[in-house]
């Protein structure tokens, strides 16, 4: 490889506001078979809308509301910020808990006014012991949406659901198109629940998607694809996309997310949208083809 088209590519890649952290990596990116996108923040806008609100038992909307909201206020997870933002558009007044747990890729705990709230998934759910059997069907139907709903429990009874609703980025759709057009794989890893990922995948034509991912699973779900032979480009904007992509062979960091994703990766793609991943690899086959 000449230092010069090295430099040439990596300018032209620049314009297109994709950031190659060193002259390997525009070498190395056009070995890519298999493409895996994180979706919240990456496949998706990341900004989620408190959506749908079910109270069950003696309690109010409006009182379990106020709980679940005096708990998330604590949490620095999107959901969260979502669920309290919603809250906080109905006029809704919280107080501040104490205890507070989060407990990554399942949700969180909390003590506030002498009771005990618990939101997250199933899992925490069944983890805890509370009976969640007459949740099933609504949890569905919100999930068959592409919803991501969350199960409350007040002082250890399933007292209601939570749901939240992100939107798809208006590109993505067809820059997974083109992604596929280009003969590569194209697979979507979440921790969110394997319904609302395949409603989600569907929507925006994915060939696969990979759910319930707890934050540390990702980087070993990319390794397995590895050891499957492919060459891996994992495209992530979180914390917790940080170890896959490191991990995997080409690691593009979304540039409106976390410094922690962008110190991790390869690439840093300064436009949200998912084009730039194609734009990646077509500059870096016309880089290898100049060297030849
Ligand atoms: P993602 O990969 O989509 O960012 P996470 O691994 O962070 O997902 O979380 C997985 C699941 O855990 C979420 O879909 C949600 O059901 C639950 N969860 C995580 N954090 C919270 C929270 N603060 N409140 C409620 N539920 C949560
Ligand atoms: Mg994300």
């Amino acid at each position: 490889a000449t230092p010069t088209s090295i430099m040439a590519g990596s300018g032209r890649a620049a314009e297109l506001g994709v950031l190659f952290k060193g002259g390997e990596h525009l070498e190395l990116t056009h070995r890519i078979t298999t493409v895996v996108l994180d979706k919240t923040g990456t496949v998706t806008n990341g900004k989620p809308v408190l959506t749908d609100v079910i109270a069950e038992g003696n309690i109010t909307e409006e009182q379990l509301l106020s709980l679940v909201g005096s708990v998330e206020k604590q949490s620095e997870h999107p959901l969260a910020e979502a669920i309290v933002q919603g809250i906080k558009d109905r006029g809704i007044s919280l107080s501040d808990p104490d205890d507070f747990e989060a407990i990554p890729g399942y949700g969180v705990k909390a003590a506030s006014g002498g009771r005990n709230i618990m939101v997250g998934t199933r899992k925490l759910m069944n983890q805890s012991g509370i009976d969640i059997a007459s949740a099933a069907e609504k949890m569905e139907a919100l999930e068959k949406d592409g919803k991501t709903a969350m199960l409350v429990a007040v002082d250890g009874v399933y007292s209601g659901i939570v749901a939240v609703a992100d939107t798809v980025k208006e590109s993505s759709k067809a820059a997974i198109r083109r992604l596929k057009d280009m003969g590569l794989e194209v697979i979507m890893m979440t921790g969110d629940n394997q319904r609302t990922a395949e409603a989600i995948a569907a929507e925006v034509g994915v060939d696969r998607a990979i759910a319930e991912v707890l934050p540390e699973g990702k980087a070993e779900e990319v390794k397995k694809l590895q050891m499957q032979g492919k060459h891996v480009a994992m495209v992530g904007d979180g914390i917790n996309d940080a170890p896959a992509l490191a991990v995997a062979d080409i690691g593009m960091a979304i540039g409106t997310g976390t410094d922690v994703a962008m110190e991790a990766a390869d690439i840093t793609l300064m436009r949200g949208d998912l084009n730039s991943i194609a734009d990646a690899i077509l500059m870096s086959k016309k880089t290898i083809r100049n060297i030849k």
